[in-house]
């Protein structure tokens, strides 16, 4: 019988398991997707908000201020890149202005540092902000990580002190006795005293399977550009709309890779695995940012994706126990990145009312460093590529990636299985070319270290094959 079964392991799972990794406690994270932090928490703006816009009081508004000044010592022990660039939000009208004075005062009942700057010190600061600007709210705490590099290092962390992790299972239907629950799902069934419900968009449909009181998440749809990293001078801060009822606004931001993210949309959807993105609405996000600078290098466009909330009506984070031993994680709109640790800590306050927690002698604290040789110095290179030929073996030119970085990914407890699970990690295929160089030798790299057939390597979930069938020599069926 398992002590606690986390189901999803996007950021709210993946910082559930984390904090719980340090007491003695047999914990399984369940997963429908082939990785962790595939859905919503790997497809976000990435900012790790200061936290001066949630209404005073909600749970947005504390557990981000409290999440926001946790992430420099979890980030450092994991290795998880995050950088406080500080955020700017651009008022142009004098309606924006008055909102950027009501937000002044939000700061300061939150605890949160800000500083209204005039448009002659904003241009110094940015002068790729449109000339419009007459204002500016700049939140110095405010930062950027690496999203999905952090549920890694979160699952990565916790399996290293024995946490498990059943990926591709869906978690079906739960049974409740007297003993703790009985989870279902499409590989088996698993005993557990506890259960945490960080199903993301579908944590209302989990949580229905338990409790009385029915929730509704409705999914809404955010649309991104993604541009490449270059060298000319650009926005060095997030920079926001004045927020709306809609939420945050359109934003444009530089990436913990210096890559820039511009987004996103915001739109009411009925399917929750919709991610698909669409002219129309990614134009209008275009003729957004335009509110927020005059020029967008378009020229450097490499993707476009899409990520869903999960909207509660309450507009508020949902965490409770309705049921003993039945936590909830659910509603998290943003700022549920930002919110994530502090979050994670009041679930570990509710698992603390079931169950008593003793730490473990044998903690492990802190995550063994990813190599990151674009970042290391010539002298440091060689002295890996002596100890390893691996890594002068450059795989992705774009992003200058060696074969033994990929290696190291793939190996790793939660590692690699997949090409995009590769690529997110260590990031072959991110670059100008986005794989067109690298991915043959990505997936011949996973077909050797898996021990599997070239055919069967996917570029994510089940069926997203690459190859088919040889097209020279023997066929195959
Ligand atoms: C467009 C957009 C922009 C955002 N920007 C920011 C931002 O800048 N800053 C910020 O703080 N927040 C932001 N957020 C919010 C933030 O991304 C979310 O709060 C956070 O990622 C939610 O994490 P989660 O773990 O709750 O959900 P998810 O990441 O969705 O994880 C849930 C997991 O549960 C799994 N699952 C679901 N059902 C089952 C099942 N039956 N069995 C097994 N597994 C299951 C899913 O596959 C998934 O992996 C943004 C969100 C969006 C959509």
């Amino acid at each position: 019988m398992y002590d606690i079964i986390i189901i999803g392991a996007g950021v709210n799972g993946a910082f559930a398991a984390y904090r719980l990794a340090k007491y003695k406690l047999n914990i399984l994270i369940i997963e429908k997707e082939i990785d962790v932090g595939n859905e919503t928490s790997g497809a976000n703006s990435a900012i790790v908000h200061s936290g001066y816009d949630p209404h005073p009081g909600t749970l947005k508004a504390k557990l981000n201020v409290l999440g926001n000044s946790l992430y420099d010592e979890i980030c450092q022990d994991l290795d998880v890149e995050f950088k406080r660039i500080g955020s700017l939000t651009i008022a142009c009208t004098d309606e924006e202005v008055a909102i950027l004075d009501e937000l002044v005062e939000n700061a300061k009942l939150n605890n949160v540092p800000v500083e209204l700057l005039d448009k002659e010190t904003l241009h110094k600061i940015e002068p790729f902000v449109t000339e419009k600007a007459v204002k500016a709210l700049l939140a110095p705490t405010a930062g950027i990580i690496n999203p999905f590099e952090l549920c890694v290092g979160l699952v990565e962390n916790a399996m290293d002190n024995g946490v498990k992790l059943n990926l591709e299972e869906k978690v079906e239907k739960i049974i409740k006795d007297e003993q703790g629950y009985a989870v279902v799902t499409d590989k088996g069934i698993y005993l557990t005293k506890i259960i945490i419900n960080a199903a993301g968009v579908f944590a209302d449909e989990v949580s229905n399977l338990v409790n009385e009181k029915k929730y509704q998440l409705i999914p809404r749809k955010g649309e991104y550009f993604v541009l490449d990293h270059f060298s000319e001078p650009y926005v060095t801060h997030t920079l926001f709309s004045v927020p709306s009822s809609k939420g945050k606004g359109v934003l444009v931001t530089p990436s913990t890779h210096g890559n820039y993210l511009i987004g996103p949309s915001s739109m009411f959807i009925d399917d929750k695995e919709d991610e698909a993105t669409n002219k129309d609405t990614l134009d209008e996000v275009i003729k957004q940012a335009y509110r927020l600078v005059d020029k967008i290098p378009m020229n450097h466009l490499i993707r476009e994706f899409a990520g869903l909330r999960a909207y509660h009506e309450s507009n508020d984070f949902v965490i409770n126990q309705l049921t003993p031993g039945f936590i909830n994680v659910l509603g998290m709109q943003s700022p549920g990145l930002a919110s994530a640790p502090a979050t994670s800590l009041m679930v570990e306050e509710m698992v603390k009312e079931n169950l008593k927690l003793v730490l473990k002698d044998d903690y492990i604290k802190t995550r063994r460093p990813l190599y990151r040789l674009n970042k290391k110095s010539l002298e440091e290179r060689d002295a890996l590529i002596r100890q390893n030929p691996q890594f002068a073996n450059m795989i992705c030119r774009c992003e200058q990636i060696s074969e033994g970085e990929i290696v190291d990914a793939i190996r790793r407890n939660c590692g690699a299985r997949t090409i995009k699970g590769v690529k997110k990690r260590v990031r072959p295929g991110f670059g100008k070319c986005q794989g067109g160089f690298c991915e043959p030798l990505v997936m011949k790299i996973l077909s050797r270290e898996l021990g599997i057939d070239m055919k069967d390597v996917t570029y994510n979930n089940r069926g997203s094959y690459i190859l088919q069938n040889k097209t020279k020599g023997e066929t195959n069926d």
